[in-house]
């Protein structure tokens, strides 16, 4: 059979955008490498969203959660009764290897979790990969050493008793550094620039500003992590380049991250080689590759900041209709 739409990417706009496929009455696969909302998994264990429930919610299905921002378990569970409401064809753990063919014919080739592998017929394929696999790296000494080093946070509780530093300045950084802090880790966050970002959010600022004051977590800004060692870390200050060395059994570069669009360079659509964003119509989220559609944050490219599920969840009408 030959689908209607392939959309690669079960997120919040790969979902919305099948959801619009449906009521239109076209046939429509969704493809993801992980599972359904497979980002939203991968956030931290015990994340309350910054968005409310209303802005979170796709296919005009009402999203109410026990409090004013909903809890990461809640937004999968909403998830997932959006997809069983619409019915939704998910095939989960199914990675797209290839995409080939042309307008009104392509042929996306996959492979699955268990080896096996397949090859869907589609009249149009629509990009919803998101961002977050792809980590900003650090490129240092140690970086590749997993057993202590991550670019994911998931929860505190292992670390009590460790010294666990955090990269970054941002939400990811500060919320981390908050929930290791409370479980008895003993914390550093090592910071590139002269503060914490303005865009920590409002709410979490007065929280680890205090923190900071009290000495109960450290940081060390206008200062970059130089090697990691099995036992400790070395810290360069940018500022006068002395380079000292201190105590850590854990990091969590939380660096942020970037989307790949190699797939999207091998069917021929253009990106832009700075911002990484694809070319396309903005009124129909068309590439310059008739038939290939791009939703969701990358859009946006590395400007992922710009487009969050609140604003992607649109992108299902705009390609659908
Ligand atoms: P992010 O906003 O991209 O921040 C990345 C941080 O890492 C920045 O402070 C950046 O420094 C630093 N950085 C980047 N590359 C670096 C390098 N090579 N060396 C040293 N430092 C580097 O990532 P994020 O905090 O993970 O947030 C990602 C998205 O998730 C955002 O949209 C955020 O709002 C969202 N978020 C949501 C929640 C929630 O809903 N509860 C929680 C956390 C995050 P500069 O500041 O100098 O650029």
């Amino acid at each position: 059979m030959t689908h209607d739409y392939v959309i690669i990417g079960a997120g919040p706009a790969g979902l919305a955008c099948a959801i619009e496929a449906e009521k239109l009455g076209r046939s429509c696969l969704v493809l993801d490498k992980g599972c359904l909302a497979n980002t939203i998994y991968s956030l931290p264990a015990d994340l309350i969203f910054f968005s409310t429930p209303d802005l979170l919610q796709i296919g005009e299905l009402v999203f109410i959660s026990q409090n004013f921002r909903p809890a990461r378990a809640e937004v999968l569970k909403y998830y997932r009764a959006v997809a069983d409401h619409y019915r939704l064809k998910v095939s989960a753990f199914e990675k797209v290897t290839a995409v080939v063919g042309e307008n009104g014919g392509f042929t996306v080739e996959t492979l699955r979790h268990n080896g096996e592998r397949r090859a869907h017929k589609a009249r149009n394929v629509v990009f919803a990969t998101g961002y977050y696999d792809n980590p900003n790296m650090l490129h240092i000494h140690g970086e590749g050493f997993s057993a202590k080093v991550s670019h994911y946070y998931s929860e505190a509780h292992p670390y009590s008793g460790m010294d666990v530093a955090i990269i970054g300045g941002k939400n990811s950084a500060v919320e981390a550094a908050l929930n290791l802090y409370r479980a008895g880790a003993r914390v550093t966050i090592i910071h590139r620039g002269p503060s914490l970002s303005d865009s920590v959010k409002y709410w979490v600022r007065p929280d680890i500003e205090k923190r900071l004051e009290g000495g109960q977590i450290k940081a060390m800004f206008m200062s970059e992590v130089a090697e990691i060692h099995p036992a400790g870390i070395m810290v360069r200050n940018r500022s006068t380049g002395e380079v000292k060395g201190i105590p850590n059994d854990f990091v969590f570069a939380l660096t942020g991250y970037h989307p790949d669009v190699t797939l999207l360079k091998s069917c021929g659509v253009e990106v832009d080689q700075y911002t990484l964003a694809p070319l396309h119509n903005p009124e129909t989220l068309e590439t310059n590759v008739p038939g290939i559609y791009v939703a969701g944050s990358i859009v946006a490219g590395l400007n992922n900041n710009k487009v969050f599920i609140e604003n992607s969840r649109e992108h299902g009408k705009l390609i659908i209709r």
